[in-house]
């Protein structure tokens, strides 16, 4: 974020333009507030059905504006969420919400072959920008987008709403603080059954496929669970409808090694249900059912229970992140999180095409 300090010194170097451009103006106000616009990009089902209503419970943010390509939906929202006209913005007329004061942050919610095109633009229009899971479809995006917020001064995190659930967190820290002594294996999965048959999630193009989709959540199992990251992997592809599913698998299975010499066996899919997670340890277990639902997550483990309450986990995640963002703090999941489970990804996919084992480099 572009601080008072770094305001004073454009000043000494005589740099004017640099001090009044859009996005120093921006980045100078959104510090002083005390509740950030949120502009939802993409108003399908999670900014329908999860954000917008979270973005009604928080503290530090509001939803201040909407971009999206179908004028009925910018209808809708306009009246549902009392949304100013000039605060509502299409695909095409987006860039010019770098001279909106109103907007502080660009939440993407796109499918992920987009995802990078708009954190770009986003970054370019001196806007701090959330982006949706997974955060894009290549390391080369990932990277792209990392630098683009880098280059603008502004910040990215990843829409990890589990990372801020205390459930999560207490797992984490048990593997952290290595209670049970060493993680030596883990198993998890995390699937559900989608019905839909033409939806960008069966759609090689459009970021679609189940191990990025819902993948990511039994990989980030794995890679909380033992506080570590995989250096191998093998996969098996698997199609279960293939009436459906032409372009990208339906089920993966996935087998992660870790520099400990802990190893997890990881499945996903779009044609089974299931939430769990296990881990055992040198001297103990733990379990988690569901572990990445959007509420409701417990589980156990050798010492006691994990059960906490919380209410929504989506205006949990918009306000801590939005507070960092006031407090210039370091975010939960930054960019770079993101990042890190693209990379499994890529090897998970080369791994299922090779039958092979591919190695993970950092
Ligand atoms: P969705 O299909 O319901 O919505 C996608 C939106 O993108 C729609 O409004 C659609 O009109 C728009 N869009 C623009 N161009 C498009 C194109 N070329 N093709 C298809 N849609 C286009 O999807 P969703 O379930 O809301 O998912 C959006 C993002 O949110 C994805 O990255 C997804 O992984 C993520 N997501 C995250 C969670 C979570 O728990 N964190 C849950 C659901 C979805």
């Amino acid at each position: 974020m572009f601080t008072r300090r770094d305001a004073i010194r454009s000043l000494a170097v005589g740099s004017a333009a640099t001090l009044f451009s859009p996005h120093t103006l921006l980045a100078g106000l959104a510090k002083k507030k005390d509740k950030l616009g949120i502009a939802l990009v993409g108003l399908g089902y999670y900014s329908t059905d999860l954000l917008a209503p979270a973005l009604q419970m928080t503290q530090n943010c509001y939803l201040a504006g909407i971009v999206t390509g179908t004028p009925a939906k910018a209808e809708q929202w306009k009246k549902k969420y009392n949304i100013p006209d000039k605060n509502i913005y299409n695909y095409q007329n987006f860039d010019s919400i770098a001279n909106n004061p109103d907007i502080d942050v660009v939440y993407v919610v796109l499918p992920p072959s987009m995802h990078r095109e708009y954190v770009v633009r986003a970054a370019k229009a001196g806007k701090h920008v959330f982006c949706e899971k997974p955060m894009a479809t290549s390391v080369a995006d990932c990277k792209a987008m990392i630098k683009a917020c880098a280059d603008n001064k502004v910040k990215l995190a990843i829409g990890y709403r589990c990372q801020h659930d205390p459930n999560t967190q207490e797992y984490m820290r048990i593997g952290r603080e290595k209670v049970y002594g060493k993680p030596m294996m883990i198993a998890c999965g995390a699937g559900y059954v989608d019905g839909r048959t033409t939806h960008w999630k069966q759609k090689k193009a459009l970021g679609g496929g189940c191990m990025p989709d819902m993948g990511v959540y039994a990989l980030q199992g794995a890679r909380l669970a033992t506080g570590e990251e995989p250096i191998s992997v093998t996969a098996q592809a698997h199609v279960i409808r293939p009436e459906i599913y032409k372009e990208v698998e339906e089920t993966m299975l996935f087998q992660l090694q870790f520099p400990s010499g802990a190893v997890a066996a990881c499945h996903t899919s779009f044609g089974i249900n299931m939430n769990y997670l296990q881990v055992n340890y040198e001297k103990g277990w733990l379990k988690m059912e569901p572990f990445s639902a959007y509420g409701g997550n417990k589980g156990s483990h050798s010492g006691g229970v994990i059960d906490f309450p919380i209410k929504s986990q989506q205006a949990k995640q918009l306000d801590e992140d939005c507070l960092a963002l006031m407090n210039n703090t370091q975010l939960i999941a930054p960019g770079e999180e993101g990042l890190r489970d693209i990379r499994v990804v890529e090897a998970i996919y080369q791994a299922a095409k090779s039958g092979g084992t591919v190695k993970i480099s950092s």
